[in-house]
């Protein structure tokens, strides 16, 4: 016995610590923003997404943010995507992609 865990269990923990939802600032606006890989088999996908759930009528057409489901219970929160099937009978708060604003506020004191 070494205590080590067999390379498939690591790989497996592992992969579930990427799918819980974390609460992390951007990296390039410094926003407040919540991450998580889908738990997509075939292809996860990064996640990262503004923190407040919108109405699904706010999300905007043509696809230009792509819009998630937030599921799960609070230890167990989960970001998947919300396919046009879904939505229909969808009954999950909606995360929107997170969109960097063009450009820094700064705020000039002159
Ligand atoms: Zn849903
Ligand atoms: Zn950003």
């Amino acid at each position: 016995m070494t205590g080590r865990l067999p390379a498939h269990v690591l790989a497996e923990r592992i992969a579930r610590a990427a799918e819980t939802v974390r609460r992390e600032p951007c990296p390039r606006c410094g926003a407040d923003t919540l991450v998580a890989r889908t738990p997509d088999r075939v292809a996860a996908v990064d996640v990262r997404a503004d923190p407040e759930p919108i109405h699904p009528d706010e999300i905007p057409a043509g696809r230009t943010r792509l819009a998630w489901c937030l599921t799960g219970s609070q230890h167990t929160r989960r970001i998947r995507w919300r396919d046009r099937w879904h939505a229909r009978v969808c009954t999950h708060p909606v995360l929107l992609d997170h969109a960097c604003p063009p450009q820094p506020i700064q705020e000039t004191l002159l």
